[in-house]
C-alpha cells in the first residue's frame, strides 16, 4: 500500500501548485469521519468546504450514483434529461424560481448567472446597461468573470486586464449600493452570508434594503449561495431567513452530495432571456450528476436536516461561546445554522495544523477566522469531541 508520504512526494512532481495543501492523503469517508492513507481517522469539521452536508458516502447518494452509472452516465444536452428535469422541478417547486440551468461547479454557475443577468438587461434596457455590483471580501469564483466579480485583490492580482463592469462596494452597507447605481448598472450580486471573506454574516435589514433597492433602479438581485445553500444555514436557502427572494440565486457545493455540479435558477421573466445556442455546457446537468443531485437533496428533507442544522448550528455556537469566554485570544463567534466563524486576534493557520495533528479537520478563512461548516448530521457527541480538542488548541496558542 502507498503511504501518505509516498503520495505526498508523488504529488509534489506532478501536480500544479494552486493550493498549500496539508500534509493528509483521505482516502476513505464515513458521516463526518474521513481515514487517510495511513489508516489516521479524522473528524471532518471542514467537510470538503461545505459540500459534504450529508456526511461522507452518504448511502443514498452512493446507491444513485451507482445505479446511474450502470444506466447512463452522459449523453449530452442535445436531449432531455430526465433525472435533469426532476431535479429542476424539486428546486423550483422548493424557491422563488421557475426555471434551472445546469453546470458543473460554483464558478460556472455565477458565470451562467453574470450572462443571463447582461443578456436579460441589454435587451430590456439597450446594450449600456451591464455594469454589476458586488461586495468587498466576496467571493464568486476562479474563472476570469468571478475573479472579476470577486472583491479580493488576492484573487484578482495577476490577472489583468480583468472583465470590464464590476464595481465593489463594502459588504454590510445599503447606502454604498445606491450610491454606486448608475445608468449602466444591471444588477447586484452578493452572498447571504459570506463564506471565503471570514464568514461575514449580514447586517439586521442589509439584504431587505438591497432587495428595495433593486426594485427602486430595476435591478437583478443575484444571490450566490454556493456556499450558504442547501440547508448549511437551517433554512433550503439562507435568504429564507431574512424574507427576501433573489431573481437568480447559485447552487453548487453541497448539491450533488459531493459530485460536482452547479445550478443557475432565476425567474420566469429572466430566464426567458436564454435562447437556444445563448449558453451551454457539455456535462452541465448530466445523467449522472444530476441522479446524485436529487438523491442529496431528497436526503436532506427525508431525514431532517434543515431543522438539524438549526439545532446542530446552535449547539456549536453555545460550545464555541464557551471557548470565548475562557480564552483570550477568540474575538467572536459568528454565524448562521453550521455555518460558524469564530475570529481571533491572531492567525489561525498554526491551530489548523495542530488540529490536523490531534485528529481534526478544520479551516482558516480570512487569515484569522476559523471556520466550522461539518456535515449537517454531525452529533452532539461529535460537537463536543473537536470542542474539547479546540479548547486545548487555544490554551496552548497562549490563550
Ligand atoms: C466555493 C464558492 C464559489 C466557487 O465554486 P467552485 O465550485 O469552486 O467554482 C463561488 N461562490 C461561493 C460563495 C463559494 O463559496
Amino acid at each position: 500500500m502507498t503511504s501518505s508520504e509516498q503520495w505526498i512526494a508523488r504529488a509534489d512532481r506532478v501536480i500544479m501548485k494552486t493550493y498549500g495543501r496539508y500534509p493528509i492523503v483521505p482516502v476513505r469517508g464515513e458521516g463526518c469521519r474521513v481515514w487517510d492513507a495511513d489508516g489516521k481517522m479524522y473528524l471532518d469539521f471542514l467537510a470538503g468546504v461545505a459540500v459534504n452536508n450529508l456526511g461522507h458516502c452518504h448511502p443514498k447518494v452512493v446507491k444513485a450514483i451507482q445505479e446511474q452509472a450502470a444506466r447512463l452516465i452522459h449523453c449530452s444536452n442535445y436531449y432531455h434529461i430526465p433525472s435533469q428535469i426532476e431535479l429542476a422541478e424539486l428546486l423550483c417547486s422548493r424557491s422563488f424560481a421557475a426555471r434551472a440551468f445546469f453546470c458543473n461547479s460554483g464558478a460556472e454557475a455565477n458565470e451562467a448567472a453574470i450572462k443571463l443577468a447582461r443578456k436579460y438587461s441589454r435587451e430590456t434596457f439597450g446594450p449600456e446597461r451591464y455594469s454589476i455590483i458586488t461586495a468587498a471580501e466576496s467571493f464568486h469564483g476562479r474563472t476570469m468573470a468571478t475573479v472579476s466579480a470577486t472583491g479580493q485583490e488576492k484573487v484578482q492580482r495577476f490577472f489583468d486586464p480583468l472583465l470590464h463592469g464590476f464595481v465593489h462596494v463594502p459588504f454590510n452597507d445599503a447606502a454604498a449600493i445606491e450610491a454606486a447605481v448608475t445608468p449602466q448598472t444591471c444588477a447586484v450580486m452578493l452572498e447571504p452570508i459570506q463564506g471565503e471573506g471570514g464568514v461575514n454574516v449580514p447586517a439586521p435589514g442589509y439584504l431587505q434594503a438591497v432587495r428595495a433597492i433593486c426594485d427602486r433602479h430595476q435591478l437583478l438581485l443575484i444571490l450566490d449561495e454556493v456556499q450558504t445553500g442547501l440547508g448549511r444555514t437551517g433554512k433550503l436557502f439562507a435568504h429564507e431567513h431574512f424574507g427576501i427572494e433573489p431573481d437568480i440565486m447559485t447552487l453548487a457545493k453541497a448539491l450533488a452530495g459531493g459530485a460536482p455540479i452547479g445550478a443557475m435558477l432565476a425567474r420566469e421573466k429572466y430566464a426567458e432571456a436564454f435562447s437556444p445556442g445563448t449558453h451551454g455546457s457539455t456535462f452541465g446537468g448530466n445523467p449522472l450528476m444530476t441522479a446524485a443531485a436529487l438523491a442529496a437533496v431528497n436526503a436532506l428533507f427525508d431525514e431532517g436536516l434543515l431543522e438539524r442544522a438549526q439545532t446542530m448550528g446552535t449547539y456549536l455556537v453555545r460550545k464555541l461561546e464557551g471557548l470565548k469566554a475562557k480564552h483570550a485570544l477568540v474575538q467572536d463567534v459568528r454565524g448562521i445554522g453550521l455555518m460558524v466563524g469564530m475570529g481571533l486576534s491572531i492567525p489561525g493557520g498554526e491551530i489548523v495544523k495542530q488540529g490536523h495533528t490531534r485528529g481534526l479537520l478544520l479551516n482558516v478563512t480570512h487569515d484569522t477566522v476559523l471556520r466550522f461548516v461539518p456535515p449537517l448530521v454531525v452529533t452532539e457527541g461529535e460537537i463536543d469531541e473537536a470542542v474539547a480538542i479546540l479548547d486545548e488548541l487555544l490554551a496552548a496558542a497562549g490563550g
